[in-house]
């Protein structure tokens, strides 16, 4: 979510804070990340960027992701659709839910979640810094694809027993 676009925290200023040095190009990458709310993959942002700018190319959208994300501004996502999605760091946590059919993605939190996360994590002996949770799902009343089986409700260490989509991370 957008939310973080006041000036104190715009990816600009805090990319100033940190002295990096911030190009026009790279000035212009930092805002179309923050308008956006749709979570968009590397193509749509060159897209929204180059429409302000036709000089501004794939690869320098790729390099200032990069940097974004090395600096701690900018996280990726990977919600099994083989593209990498990218939002700026939001000043509150929140989890996702991914639209499977279309990829559409909705922000959401839930306190009793983000309890029973630190209490697992006790369970096993750590204490919690940090997680991600991302729920795949289509809309009520419409047919499943083939979906993964419900990971049973586990607070012993175990194997990891998520499986990952295979890897499809395509060059583009
Ligand atoms: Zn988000």
């Amino acid at each position: 979510m957008s939310s973080s676009t006041d000036i104190e925290h715009s990816i600009e200023e805090q990319c100033a804070r940190r002295g990096m040095r911030m190009t026009e190009q790279r000035r212009i990458i930092a805002q179309v990340i923050e308008r956006a709310d749709d979570h968009p993959d590397v193509e749509e942002l060159y897209r929204r960027a180059s429409a302000i700018d036709i000089g501004i190319s794939l690869s320098t959208v790729y390099r200032t992701l990069n940097l974004f994300e090395e600096a701690g501004l900018v996280t990726k996502h990977d919600f099994k659709d083989g593209r990498a999605r990218f939002e700026p760091i939001p000043d509150e946590h929140h989890d996702h839910l991914i639209d499977i059919r279309n990829g559409r993605v909705i922000e959401f939190r839930n306190e009793e979640i983000e309890a029973i996360q630190e209490v697992i994590a006790r369970r096993l002996g750590y204490k919690l810094v940090d997680h991600r949770l991302e729920l795949y799902a289509v809309p009520i009343g419409e047919r499943m694809p083939e979906v993964p089986q419900p990971v049973e409700d586990q607070t012993q260490p175990v194997e990891d027993q998520t499986q990952p989509a295979p890897s499809k991370e395509k060059p583009r």
